[in-house]
């Protein structure tokens, strides 16, 4: 019952999205600052995308159905 659970939800596999996420947002300009540029780096102990200005993080977790009921 659990293996095919446990095949689809491999924390390499997460980290794979999570990449692809980052380097798609890396580079781009920042939505919190005018003249800042986003960077990969680490924001409490997770891969993230921070601005190089300003510091605000992008990305935190990838969440593939992110839902926010607030
Ligand atoms: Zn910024």
């Amino acid at each position: 019952m659990w293996s095919d659970d446990m095949a689809s939800s491999q924390p390499s596999r997460s980290d794979e999205s999570e990449g692809q996420l980052l380097s798609l947002l890396e580079g781009r300009t920042c939505p919190a600052c005018s003249d800042g540029e986003l960077e990969r780096g680490v924001y409490k102990d997770k891969r993230a995308v921070v601005c190089d200005t300003c510091g605000t993080p992008r990305v935190q977790v990838w969440h593939p159905a992110p839902v926010r009921s607030s």
